[in-house]
């Protein structure tokens, strides 16, 4: 099928053709006619199946062939976490080129006096997470009385943190005669429980294999110890120079050795996790997709949903605890059919977590055991590796760095002799212990 036979505007599909999507995914071939004819959708499609755009195009083209009333949105998107909120704003001004229909992103984590700027703006759609979008219903600064079009995307992940109450609420003020697309990747009993309050007739879409990892993707499991698991990671970092690659922590105090460890072996490497403002975390998005850093040690934020687009390489630091999560934190690479690899480290006591994973995906993967190196491997003296720094560009800032640094005949240290212990260093001059530096 091609996109002029799913019924979309003539403007729409060749907008498509210069954006290079060619041929619909099965999620966009089965959910775009049904959606352009205002009937509601379940759909069963996990991220990285071409979802976005599977609600995102035929809300456009209705929208676009209508006159816009510019003061109240007439199309709601609801997405749970700040990321893909951002993404979605992003997917909609790549197929809407021109802005004909103007957008407002209402996202936890901002500051909240922009937004409302931006309310005050001729606006039609509004992406936003739940939270934050109550907090302007509330306080009666936006009116939802137009709404024809809502999107509940991610409805798992709404689910899993904690959303609905917020989703009932945001639900209970829209209009009865509207268009409702549900998009997630399980059904289950609470999220029936919604599709039954706020659907009409809903015409389920479920993509084939929704609950397995992709077959472009491939998996391996390497297993290891504790104490060699950042040596195997280097070893596959090392070993695949060309991909970039997003590197997945279980626990955030893991994603700040491990992005100290790595810098000290001179990766080009940046970090993200829930614990950061906003800002921080879309720069350093946005540097790992300009290429600026090819390795981003992320916790499950990152994991649902966010698009990097022709991401290489998925490695699991830690065998994730929920099947679930393997799946989504894999599905960033190997999107839109292009190949991509993932690995697994797995200690011995997450070898029962990985047999699940195996028999949930009913596949066996490629496991194999990590046999540490007795010498660390040289460097070519010459051959800079892509993702290490020069020694010029190196961070001069660790510890060892800065006690070299300090002033020590200065300050009162009171040591053993000649050398004083670098602890007694840090205590004297006030420097919390800093575990990086005695990282590997
Ligand atoms: P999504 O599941 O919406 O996050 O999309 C996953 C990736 O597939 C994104 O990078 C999209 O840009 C890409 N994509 C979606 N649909 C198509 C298509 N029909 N042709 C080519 N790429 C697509």
């Amino acid at each position: 099928m091609s996109f002029t036979q799913t019924g979309l505007s003539e403007k729409l599909c060749k907008r498509l053709q210069e954006i290079g999507y060619l041929v619909p995914t099965t999620i966009q071939e089965k959910a775009i006619p049904v959606a352009l004819r205002g009937q509601d959708i379940i759909g069963m499609a996990q991220t990285g199946t071409g979802k976005t755009a599977a609600f995102l195009l035929p809300i456009l083209s209705i929208q676009q062939e209508k006159p816009q009333k510019f003061k109240t949105p007439s199309v709601l998107i609801l997405e749970p976490t700040r990321e893909l909120a951002v993404q979605v704003q992003e997917n909609l001004r790549r197929f809407d080129e021109f802005e004909s229909l103007k957008s407002v992103l209402l996202i936890g984590g901002d500051p909240m006096g922009m937004q409302e700027r931006s309310l005050q703006k001729p606006h039609n759609i509004v992406i936003a997470t739940p939270g934050r979008l109550l907090d302007f219903l509330e306080r009666g600064k936006l009116l939802l009385c137009g709404v024809q079009h809502v999107v509940i995307d991610e409805a798992d992940r709404m689910l899993d943190m904690g959303f609905i109450p917020d989703v009932d609420k945001i639900m209970a003020v829209l209009p009865k005669l509207r268009q409702t697309l549900l998009f997630s990747a399980t059904m289950t009993p609470d999220i029936r429980k919604l599709v039954e309050q706020y659907m009409m007739l809903p015409k389920t879409i479920e993509v084939a294999g929704h609950k397995g990892a992709k077959a472009s993707i491939e998996q391996f499991a390497i297993l290891a110890s504790d104490t060699n698991k950042r040596e195997a990671l280097r070893e596959i970092l090392h070993d695949h120079p060309d991909l970039n690659c997003v590197i997945f922590c279980n626990r955030k105090r893991d994603i700040d050795l491990l992005k100290s460890s790595l810098m000290r072996h001179k990766f080009l490497v940046g970090a993200i996790h829930g614990d950061m403002d906003q800002e921080s975390r879309n720069k350093t998005l946005q540097s790992f997709k300009a290429g600026e850093i090819s390795v981003l040690i992320a916790s499950d934020v990152l994991a649902r949903g966010v698009d990097i687009e022709g991401l290489g390489m998925v490695v699991n630091f830690n065998v994730p605890l929920q099947v679930e999560d393997y799946v989504h934190r894999i599905g960033r690479t190997g999107r839109a059919d292009l190949k991509g690899l993932a690995f697994t480290l797995a200690n011995p006591r997450e070898m029962k977590l990985l047999a699940n994973i195996e028999k949930h995906q009913d596949t066996k993967l490629n496991t194999k055991q990590f046999e540490p190196k007795e010498k660390v491997k040289e460097e070519p003296q010459n051959k800079v590796h892509p993702k290490v720094r020069t020694e010029k560009e190196r961070p001069r800032s660790y510890l060892p760095h800065q006690i070299r640094e300090l002033p020590i005949e200065t300050s009162p240290v009171v040591g053993f002799g000649e050398i004083t212990p670098a602890f007694m260093l840090r205590s004297a001059l006030g420097i919390s212990s800093n575990p990086a530096a005695q990282i590997n």
